[in-house]
C-alpha cells in the first residue's frame, strides 16, 4: 500500500471516537472515497482546517477499498467568500452533498470535479442565483448519465418540434401522444436547458422567468429519482433561499 498524493474536495465530515474523524472526499484521481483521519480532533496541528466541509485540499493517502488513511492534508482554499454569506454556504453545500449522494465509490469522473470546482469558484465570488444552481444540476446529471431526454419523447422518440413535452415521474420526458396527463414543459424552457448543457459556463445560458420554474421542476424531480437518501442541505437552503423557482 503506497502514498498517494491526490487532490480533493471535503464533501463532509464526521466525528470518531474521542481523536479521529472520518471525511468523505471527492478525489479528481479516484472519485469519491471515505477516509479516515487519526487524530483530527484532538490535534489541530496535523489537519489544521484542511478537513472542513467545503475545502479544497491537497491530500496525502493510502488509498484502499472501503476506508483510505489520511497521512496529511494541505488547504488550496477554504472558499472564505462563501463562508461570509448564508445563501453561498447553502449553495456550496448542497453541491457537495448532491455529489456525496449521486456519485459511485472509487470512480474518477474529472468532469464534475471541474464542474464542482467552477461552482464554488462563481459562489466564492459572490455571485449566487438560482439559475446557475439548475446549470450545476443539469450538467451533473449529464455527466452521470442521468441527462433527461430534452429533444424527443423518451419512450416514442418522436422529437417534440416546438411543442414542449409533458413531465411524468421521476423526471422522464415524453410527448402527448405517449402521455394524458403530466405537467407541460414548454420548448423555451427545454431549449435553456439544451443551453446550459451546450455552453458549460456560468453566467452564459440564460434561464428566467417561465424557464428557470420549469427547469427546477424537472430538475428535482430527476434529482430525487436518482438520491440514495432525502438530502439534508435541501431544506436548509429552501429555508435560505426560498423554493427557487425565482432567482434570488
Ligand atoms: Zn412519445
Amino acid at each position: 500500500m503506497h502514498l498517494e498524493k491526490l487532490q480533493a474536495f471535503v464533501l463532509s465530515n464526521s466525528d470518531y471516537g474521542e481523536n479521529d474523524r472520518i471525511v468523505s472526499l471527492f478525489t479528481l484521481e479516484h472519485g469519491r472515497l471515505k477516509g479516515f483521519a487519526r487524530g483530527a480532533r484532538n490535534s489541530r496541528k496535523r489537519f489544521g482546517p484542511a478537513l472542513e466541509t467545503l475545502a479544497r485540499i491537497d491530500v496525502q493517502l493510502h488509498h484502499k477499498d472501503g476506508l483510505s488513511s489520511l497521512r496529511s492534508a494541505d488547504v488550496i482554499t477554504l472558499y472564505s467568500g462563501i463562508r461570509g454569506v448564508l445563501g453561498a454556504i447553502a449553495h456550496g453545500l448542497y453541491a457537495c452533498e448532491l455529489v456525496e449522494c449521486l456519485t459511485p465509490e472509487g470512480q474518477a469522473l474529472p468532469r464534475l470535479y471541474r464542474l464542482l470546482a467552477t461552482y464554488l469558484e462563481r459562489l466564492d465570488s459572490g455571485t449566487v442565483t438560482t439559475a446557475d444552481r439548475r446549470m450545476f444540476e443539469i450538467n451533473l446529471l449529464n455527466i452521470l448519465g442521468y441527462r433527461p431526454s430534452l429533444t424527443g419523447c423518451s419512450r416514442c422518440g418522436a422529437d417534440f418540434d416546438g411543442r414542449g413535452a409533458l413531465l411524468q415521474q421521476g423526471g422522464e420526458l415524453v410527448c402527448r401522444f405517449c402521455a394524458a396527463t403530466g405537467r407541460t414543459l414548454s420548448s423555451t424552457s427545454l431549449q435553456g436547458l439544451r443551453t446550459c448543457l451546450a455552453t458549460g459556463r456560468f453566467g452564459q445560458a440564460v434561464l428566467d422567468g417561465e424557464a428557470l420554474q420549469d427547469a427546477g421542476i424537472l430538475l428535482d424531480e430527476s434529482l430525487a429519482s436518482h438520491s440514495v437518501r432525502k438530502l439534508k442541505s435541501l431544506e436548509f437552503l429552501q429555508q435560505t433561499c426560498g423554493t427557487g423557482d425565482l432567482d434570488i
